[in-house]
């Protein structure tokens, strides 16, 4: 029910479980993060319950460099499909396990994906309608495979092919073992911001995640995807059109 992504040069973990901590009042049963841990290493830890929960399974992990990473996305999930168990927990991962996607919403054609993906030999992980989102943007990266130009316009453009298969409502955010410093973000009929900071950037449900940080922010439209990097923020429609989000300031107490 929460959704906070973030691209810069401090840690990230802190921030965006701080975040979370930001968007509880919203409700939810799980949580989760993904974090970019360097050199390809991308790090997803998740479990039902508090984030309580998940900080203690954090501070357990201590093989990965979950605490260096700079680039990550958290989730908490109000569960729509599939029961609050940490397997359903987000964020989710593609079977190749490159990519790791967190999503809030209901994607009403997941059971027409779902099959289509089992057909190609794809094995589920999970019960909910947000897995598919994972595996079919892993294949549109692996279809950009040889895409002429940087990992983090591939992984926009691999979100926006995503995007157009997806109906009903979301907000997502992934990150790409294969595209460091970057988190892409997509949204319909469903909440999502952007928080604009001077070497760093937020991707957020709710301003509340990030308004300590800071107070310039972006309010996406209908059908939108962004891109943030610690060097900036970039927006299209679904098709890739470059649209202009509607700047704003932040003056009231969050
Ligand atoms: N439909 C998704 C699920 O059940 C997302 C729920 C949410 O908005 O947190 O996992």
């Amino acid at each position: 029910c929460g959704i906070v992504g973030y691209a810069g040069s401090r840690p990230a973990l802190n921030i965006v479980v701080d975040g979370l901590r930001r968007l509880e009042y919203r409700g939810y049963d799980s949580a989760g993060v993904a974090i970019l841990a360097g050199e390809g290493e991308l790090v997803t830890e998740k479990r039902a319950g508090k984030l309580a929960n998940l900080e203690k399974a954090l501070a357990d992990d201590t093989a990965t460099g979950l605490a260096q990473g700079v680039t990550g996305i958290g989730h908490t999930r109000w569960a729509t499909h599939g029961g609050p168990t940490d397997r359903n927990a987000h964020p989710h991962r593609s079977a190749d396990g490159r990519v790791a996607v967190i999503h809030n919403g209901i994607l009403e054609n997941f059971a027409r994906l779902r099959a289509e993906l089992e057909a190609e030999g794809i094995e589920f992980t999970s019960e909910t309608d947000t897995e598919c989102a994972a595996h079919l943007l892993a294949a549109e990266l692996r279809h950009l495979g040889s895409f002429d130009g940087d990992p983090a316009e591939r992984l926009a453009e691999a979100m926006r092919r995503v995007c157009r298969r997806l109906e009903g409502a979301f907000t997502l955010l992934a990150v790409d073992s294969q595209a460091p410093g970057a988190v892409v973000g997509a949204r319909r009929n469903s909440p999502l911001v952007v928080g604009c900071g001077e070497t760093e950037n937020y991707l957020a449900s709710d301003v509340s995640a990030f308004i300590e940080h800071t107070r310039d922010a972006i309010e996406l439209g209908q059908d939108q995807v962004v891109l943030i990097t610690p060097a900036g923020v970039s927006v299209t429609d679904f098709h890739g059109t470059v649209v202009e989000g509607t700047r704003f300031h932040i003056d009231w107490d969050a």
